[in-house]
């Protein structure tokens, strides 16, 4: 005696045109390198802000990342 299953729910994903998500991934890309600017290469001496506190307050992922830093 065969148990009947359920159909699986299909799910329609909608299709996004690249030409839509292009500015999306320029904006994402420039936001990642303004955070690894300020992780990896924001030391107080070259800093936007002047001072180091964002130095600081990105401190223990410099060490958790790796990058120098004293
Ligand atoms: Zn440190």
């Amino acid at each position: 005696m065969a148990i009947a299953t359920p159909a699986a729910p299909t799910v329609d994903v909608p299709a996004i045109p690249l030409r839509q998500l292009l500015p999306w991934l320029a904006f994402t890309a420039l936001l990642g390198l303004l955070v690894i600017f300020f992780v990896s290469a924001d030391q107080g001496a070259i800093s936007i802000p002047a001072g180091n506190a964002i130095h600081e307050w990105v401190h223990d992922g410099r060490h958790l990342l790796g990058y120098p830093c004293h």
